[in-house]
């Protein structure tokens, strides 16, 4: 028991309850166990071979920060000395990198919609097309946050179909938003139609929307060789408010590549407005959120953000580079196989990779390793798909994989 390095307090408690529990002549082996588990359910990294890039059992994008110990200067304008506001690092950083006005940052994306939703419309109606009145992972869902919010959903259009004169239509003096929903997690295919935000700026109303993914930028300054096919349909950040949304909302710990956080961005009056709203300050977040978050914007300023950011340096490395990684671990057979973004983003795109299979299911042996390993089990074979494991890891892997 002691080997799990837990507390003290802990492994007493944990025996108490075996001799409660268990039979006496297991008592040894079953507290034994306990205390295995407990140490297994911290916090803890793990190699995330399933090739899902952002993962949401392993915490979406995967996180590099590094943070010193001590105070910050979280609320304190160092020039003036006087009282600062914690909007002032990581979230203007986020509207210059995004070409936004402003920005907010809150806890995640569905703080981020709840808090637009209840400071510029509470009491008010918002109009949402009834193709976009959506459940996101997680039980997110838009009437659901709406009512929360304490604006009024009026649904528009059909499923399928929804045109700009739909929302034209349901326009009225009681009109607070017209909301857009980005589809994340699924794709509508056949007879459909929607209106994009250029086409409803003009219906007076503010638009906002809800992007989810937060792609910074179609064109993709950070990466050196463009924008990846598959990013091809992803709406971004700086396209849709240079098409005239007042306000987009999106995670950061999707696309963005950095730790859970919501990004309330756009102009600077209604970005405001839900700043001083009195749920801003259930839903802000602490330093270490706020300091991580600094850390992504720097390097998407920085354009660097395709080498420094873990998620970009996975999304993009070439299948060739990730096939002489596989030989490398000398284990298991070669496969090419499919990594997916995952975290609810770009549903049924999938980008070539390649990793190592073994035969029958060797997830449970995998994951009880140290570190554990997260593989994909598929057809009666255990796959590690390369796309996601940090090059660094890959003789942890092979090791795993040689037990
Ligand atoms: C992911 C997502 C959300 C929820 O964001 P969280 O950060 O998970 O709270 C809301 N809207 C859309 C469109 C999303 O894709």
């Amino acid at each position: 028991m002691a080997a799990t390095g837990l507390p003290h307090p802990v492994l007493v408690d944990v025996a108490r309850r075996a001799v409660e529990s268990a039979d006496p002549e297991q008592v040894e082996a079953s507290a034994a166990e306990s205390a295995d588990r407990l140490a297994r359910s911290l916090l803890q990294p793990v190699i995330n071979a399933t090739g899902v890039l952002l993962h949401t059992n392993l915490g979406r994008a995967p996180l590099s920060v590094g943070i010193d110990a001590g105070y910050a200067n979280l609320e304190l304008d160092l020039t003036s000395g006087r009282r600062g506001d914690r909007s002032s690092h990581a979230a203007s950083l986020l509207a210059l990198a995004s070409g936004a006005e402003a920005a907010l940052v809150v806890n995640n994306g569905a703080a981020a919609v709840l808090l637009v939703l209840a400071a510029l419309a509470a009491g008010r109606d918002v109009l949402v097309s009834r193709g976009e009145a959506v459940e996101i992972g997680g039980g997110f869902r838009i009437p659901e946050v709406m009512a929360q919010s304490g604006a009024r959903l009026v649904d528009v259009g059909t499923t399928n179909r929804t045109r700009a004169g739909d929302y034209r239509a349901a326009v009225s003096a009681d009109t607070a938003l017209l909301l857009k929903v980005h589809r994340s997690n699924f794709t509508v295919n056949g007879f459909t139609e929607s209106a994009d935000p250029a086409e409803l700026v003009g219906l007076g109303p503010p638009v906002v929307v809800d992007l989810g993914s937060g792609l910074l930028d179609r064109r993709t300054p950070w990466l050196a060789g463009g924008p990846p096919a598959w990013l091809r349909d992803e709406p971004a950040v700086r396209q849709t408010l240079e098409a005239g949304a007042a306000v987009v909302t999106f995670s950061g710990d999707k696309l963005l590549g950095g730790p859970q956080a919501g990004i309330i961005a756009g102009r600077a009056d209604l970005v405001e407005r839900c700043r001083r709203h009195p749920l801003a300050r259930a839903l802000r977040p602490g330093s270490l959120v706020l300091h991580a978050l600094q850390q992504v914007a720097l390097a998407y300023l920085d354009r660097h953000a395709g080498e420094q950011l873990p998620l970009w340096r996975m999304a993009t490395t070439d299948v060739e580079e990730l096939r002489r990684r596989a030989r490398g671990l000398d284990a298991g057979r070669l496969i090419d196989c499919q990594s997916v973004v995952g975290g609810g983003a770009l549903p049924g795109i999938t980008i070539a990779s390649a990793g190592v299979e073994l035969d029958g299911d060797r997830s449970p042996a995998l994951r009880a390793g140290r570190p554990p390993v997260i593989a994909t089990v598929r057809d009666g074979r255990t796959i590690c798909d390369l796309r996601t494991v940090l090059p660094e890891q890959d003789h942890l892997l092979a090791d795993a994989l040689k037990r």
